[in-house]
């Protein structure tokens, strides 16, 4: 095996690189969602904690990782007896892919074995293997609805529990949950963000220095992982022992003085969290972090780096928000809620005269201690610059004025690419509800709002026969296929006799999501009477509707002398609506390139997620002033659902929009229609 990057080797990200420390800890803090750009060195930096994480006694034999001190009565592999063998082996480091199965994730009951052979059959799943260790989702974003529930749910009981027809089974899984997302291929559901002890936003620095001493730092890495690793040891292991210092700390008692805890409250109040989730999240991070500094005792400076890091998620209410924190709403809340009945202020009595302690206690990187100087060149990074106040949260924190990155982040700009000449970008209205545009027939996709289809949690239409293990019974069935055969099978007493080919599951079905593919005529016709605003604000209502549905969605547009693909498929609806918002207006009509464009969209995602369902929504008002043959065009969606939204207006209408519907066998819908629904329901509320 390849030695672990280590923690105290990563540059920059000191963010992350706390959150993950209070995490390490306190499980109480609730684990950390990681969100971020691709290539940011996540997944690295994840596995450098795991390795950091204290080495956990474990029974021998126990597949659940049961502690000898205190075994879970519940264990399936149980009871323990006291003198049961044990070993001590590394805290786990589970990865849990995307595409898992429950069973995979939660464990797998045997029905099978239960019914026809009585007994309890159980293999472990990935929560299993995680207990007292980290669980790791790369992309937790991607992951299926029903699975990022099971999660959370055990990750908040710190127990899995799966049932399945009445046989169920418990066990322990706690865990430090890190989850990655790129925010760019879609959002987790609020109520799932929330779940999430801590958020970090995480970015590649801009600063050349930095980002040479990363490079540099991984080629040592790459050339001579042992050799790389060795020159760390020193930082690894006063990482190792500051954590264990601070665990021991906290499990003495941190103590939380009342008027930090109304600061506390102040804050989460001040930003309109909802629920007392925050406060708590915020409270156990706050004393984590005292324990990490060393202190017992919770500051104002620990209230304020548990604020940022536990809010962020939190306060967003509109998938169109911008993420990040008002730092300056935060100074504000803490100015005008510091109380005064406290003591220690918000300074720390027992460390050296600088306020934020000995070196510089923010920085998880306790290298700053020992000699920055350990082979090749860590000066550069931040174990050189300890001395500086300029890394870390040590820096942000101290010289409020100077913050410029989060909360700050100017918004997607409509200026940049509107360029010159006769083009235009037109404004964009508040969203409304719109009616649901269906896929017709039966999909199999994954699991969503929009149109019918085979799921696993749908509502039962029936039974068949299943493919390989049973995992949704169907009783009726089964009792049914059973007993014409009881006779000759030899029963005599009351039981029914049962084997595996009775079996029978349930057929379910339900919604799946779909691939909303947007085809906007952006043409100069279309900006005409002021007419584009309407339309944004449709397509806009649309993406809206698709981001609840839990689409994906993808944006073609068409003007001038071709189209193009303003949005590449992906989940991020925020993603849609700025490239929406800055959508410039203008030029002649290539309607056919417009839905040629569409047609190859489809072609390369049907490759990548095949079970998906395409519904094309082409916004035009039908006409087509260049470019080429329309026919043709439309000939290459054929088999393709498609809905046309007529955007013709004024006195005389030539109802090209409606037909261009037929040759795409598409339904029609005006902008009207779409906004019907709005005041239909307006005048019902
Ligand atoms: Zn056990």
């Amino acid at each position: 095996m390849i030695a672990t990057y280590p923690f105290s080797a990563v540059v920059g990200l000191d963010d992350l690189k706390l959150a993950l420390v209070l995490n390490a800890v306190s499980p109480r803090v609730g684990g950390v969602l990681v969100r971020g750009e691709k290539g940011t060195a996540k997944s690295t930096i994840v596995r450098a904690l795991a390795a950091q994480l204290p080495s956990v006694d474990v029974v021998a034999g126990c597949r659940f990782a049961c502690d000898p001190a205190a075994p879970d009565p519940d264990c399936p592999d149980g009871p323990h007896d006291p003198g049961e063998q044990r070993h001590r082996r590394p805290a786990s480091l589970v990865e849990l892919p995307v595409g898992a199965s429950e069973d995979r994730l939660v464990g797998s009951l045997d029905v099978e074995r239960a019914l026809t052979e009585g007994v309890k059959a159980f293999e472990p799943g990935l929560l299993a293997g995680a207990h007292r260790g980290v669980l790791y989702v790369d992309e937790v974003n991607l992951l299926h609805d029903h699975l990022v529930d099971l999660l959370l749910d055990a990750a908040a009981l710190g127990t899995c529990y799966v049932e399945r027809e009445g046989v169920s089974v418990r066990h322990a899984a706690r865990f430090l949950l890190v989850g990655t997302m790129n925010p760019e291929e879609g959002e987790l559901r609020p109520q799932l963000l929330d779940r999430f002890g801590l958020t970090v936003e995480v970015k590649a620095s801009r600063d050349p220095d930095e980002r040479a001493e990363v490079v540099r730092r991984r080629m040592a890495y790459d050339a001579s992982p042992e050799a790389f690793v060795a020159r760390w040891t020193a930082q690894e292991s006063a990482l190792g022992e500051r954590i264990l210092r601070a665990r021991a700390l906290l499990s003495g008692g941190v103590v939380l003085p009342d008027a930090r805890l109304l600061q506390i409250a102040a804050v989460c109040a001040g930003f309109e969290v909802d629920g007392l989730r925050a406060d708590l999240v915020t409270a156990n991070a706050a004393m984590a972090h005292a324990a990490w500094q060393g202190r017992d005792r919770v500051t104002e400076e620990d209230v304020r780096v548990a604020a940022r890091l536990s809010l962020p998620h939190r306060r967003r209410r509109d998938p169109f928000d911008a993420p990040g924190l008002d730092e300056d709403l935060l100074e504000e809340l803490l100015d005008r809620h510091r109380g005064d009945d406290d003591p220690d202020g918000g300074d720390t009595p027992d460390t050296p005269p600088d306020p934020d302690g000995p070196g510089h206690q923010g920085d998880p990187d306790p290298g700053h201690n020992s000699q920055p100087d350990q082979g090749e060149a860590p000066g550069r990074g931040e174990a050189g610059h300890n001395s500086q106040p300029d890394q870390g949260e040590a820096g942000h924190n101290s010289q409020a004025g100077q913050r410029d990155e989060p909360g700050a982040e100017p918004g997607p700009d409509a200026r940049d690419e509107a360029g010159a000449g006769v083009v235009a970008v037109a404004g964009v209205g508040a969203p409304y509800r719109v009616p649901v545009l269906k896929v017709p027939g039966l999909g199999a996709g994954a699991s969503g709002r929009r149109s019918r289809a085979r799921t696993p949690r749908g509502r039962a239409t029936g039974a068949r026969v299943p493919h390989g293990k049973v995992k949704d019974l169907h009783l009726p069935a089964t009792l049914l296929a059973a007993a014409p055969y009881q006779k000759e099978r030899g029963r005599t007493g009351a039981g029914l006799l049962l084997r595996g080919g009775d079996l029978r599951e349930v057929v379910r079905e339900g919604r799946e999501s779909n691939l909303v593919l947007f085809v906007v005529d952006a043409s100069g016709s279309m900006a005409a009477r002021r007419r584009m605003t309407a339309v944004k604000t449709a397509v806009l209502s649309l993406l809206l509707d698709a981001y609840q549905r839990r689409d994906k969605v993808g944006l073609v547009t068409f003007r001038g002398r071709g189209a193009e693909v303003a949005l590449p498929p992906t989940s991020s609806v925020e993603a849609g609506a700025a490239r929406l918002r800055s959508l410039p207006t203008g030029g002649r009509t290539p309607l056919a390139e417009g839905l040629a464009r569409a047609a190859e969209v489809l072609r390369v995602e049907r490759m990548r997620d095949p079970d998906r369902r395409p519904l094309v929504v082409v916004v035009t008002d039908g006409r087509a002033t260049a470019g080429g043959d329309v026919d043709a065009a439309a000939g290459l969606l054929r088999g393709v659902a498609c809905v046309v939204v007529d955007c013709e207006s004024g006195p005389v209408r030539l109802g090209l929009a409606v037909r261009l519907a037929a040759r795409l066998a598409a339904e029609v819908v005006t902008l009207d229609d779409l906004g019907t629904v709005v005041r239909e329901h307006r005048k019902a509320s």
